[in-house]
């Protein structure tokens, strides 16, 4: 199947009880145990597998590639689920220019618990290498990076982390999977905010791994999900497939967007630069457009005046909302540095845009007038 036919179908199907085209909800907790003591469809209790859960791992793993995955409660429960499969001793190579909360696991959460970690500009293949110790286990790639947008080289990374018999994995939220192919180009894990484009509707918190093995080191990533128990309920399971369903049309409307809003922001007088990887000044354009299959619908641009001149712009918006977050049918406008707190190292004249499913033209002039 192609990746708009396994959007749809890939983990769905007729449900046998009923008949039913579109999946039931399975509420349930707990599930029938067999005279013998087995169970006639393998499930015992839900924090362990759900049908919804199931369906929505088996969805992930095709559309990403992969041979399995594990859906969370959240993108940072999956952060987490993966660092803490390395032991204390382990290293981790984390990017300067990345969503917040995953230093913060790395850093302030699982430093004092012995794990070691390096941040280092993860566009520059020479500090990444020298950054690499002998007890490096992972090597954490997020690209486009949040907020700047900025882009790395997959397959060069990956190759560094397997040169020193440490794993790859890519942070895959701004792309998408209908953008970017992380485990082809070399990674061999895939973290996910479903939160954002693949729930699509600001209205599912969730996160998911997906690896391109099944291995012993997926394995303990399965633990920890079923042990730890922050799993997603089968109700967010269930929304997120139907919004999957669409997600290759949504990107696709979402990258014409930006790229039409980049395109007309990088000539504006007010604007000290726009950060958008489909435009061709952008330090990334090449690598990007060889390693993504679409730009994406996000970009960030920096005001002439500084905070307070942001702020204003982010005032006068009308159409686009004041909100962090990011990938729902509604564009979202955020002063960066403000929502990360005081130790942000985000330009403070640097605002964050999510372009949503209006008509481009309104979300153009809205971005006008708020800038004259
Ligand atoms: C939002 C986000 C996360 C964290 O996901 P939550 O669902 O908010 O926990 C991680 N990485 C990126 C790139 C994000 O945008």
């Amino acid at each position: 199947m192609r990746f708009e036919t396994a959007a749809i179908h890939a983990g769905r199907g007729i449900d046998r009880g009923s008949g039913a085209v579109m999946a039931p909800i399975v509420l349930s907790t707990t599930f029938e145990r067999e005279p013998d003591g087995s169970y006639a469809h393998g499930y015992v209790y839900s924090r362990n597998e759900n049908p919804n859960r199931a369906a929505l791992e088996e969805c992930l793993s095709q559309l990403e590639g992969g041979e399995a995955a594990a859906a969370f409660a959240s993108g940072q429960a999956a952060t987490m689920g993966v660092l803490q499969v390395l032991q204390p001793g382990d290293h981790v190579i984390v990017p300067h220019d990345a969503y917040f909360g995953t230093k913060g696991l790395a850093l302030d959460i699982l430093q004092p618990w012995g794990l070691e970690a390096t941040v280092v500009d993860m566009t520059e293949l020479d500090g990444v290498r020298s950054a690499v110790q002998d007890n490096t286990r992972l090597i954490w790639v997020e690209t486009p990076s949040n907020p700047r947008l900025k882009i790395t080289d997959i397959a060069a990374v990956a190759r560094v982390a397997h040169d020193a018999g440490a794993r790859c994995i890519v942070d895959n939220t701004w792309a998408s999977p209908a953008g970017q192919s992380p485990l082809a180009l070399g990674a061999d894990l895939v973290m996910h905010a479903t939160t954002k484009y693949l729930g699509g509707h600001s209205d599912v918190l969730g996160g998911a791994v997906v690896s391109r093995k099944g291995d012993e080191f997926f394995d303990r990533i399965r633990n920890i999900q079923q042990i730890g128990g922050a799993v997603p309920s089968p109700f967010d399971c269930w929304l997120l497939l139907r919004s999957i369903s669409t997600l290759s049309v949504r990107m696709r409307v979402h990258t014409e967007s930006a790229q039409r809003i980049a395109e007309v922001l990088a000539e504006h007088p007010r604007l000290e630069a726009v950060h958008y990887p489909g435009l061709p000044q952008h330090p990334g354009h090449e690598i990007a457009a060889r390693q993504m299959h679409r730009f994406g619908g996000m970009l960030s641009i920096q005001v002439e005046g500084g905070m307070q001149a942001a702020m204003d712009v982010a005032a006068r918006v009308k159409v686009f909302t004041r909100a962090t977050s990011l990938g729902g049918v509604e564009s979202l406008i955020e002063h960066r540095a403000s929502v990360e707190g005081p130790d942000s190292p985000v330009p403070p004249n640097l605002l964050r845009i999510s372009v949503g499913l209006e008509s481009v033209d309104d979300l153009i002039e809205d971005l006008a007038q708020a800038l004259q």
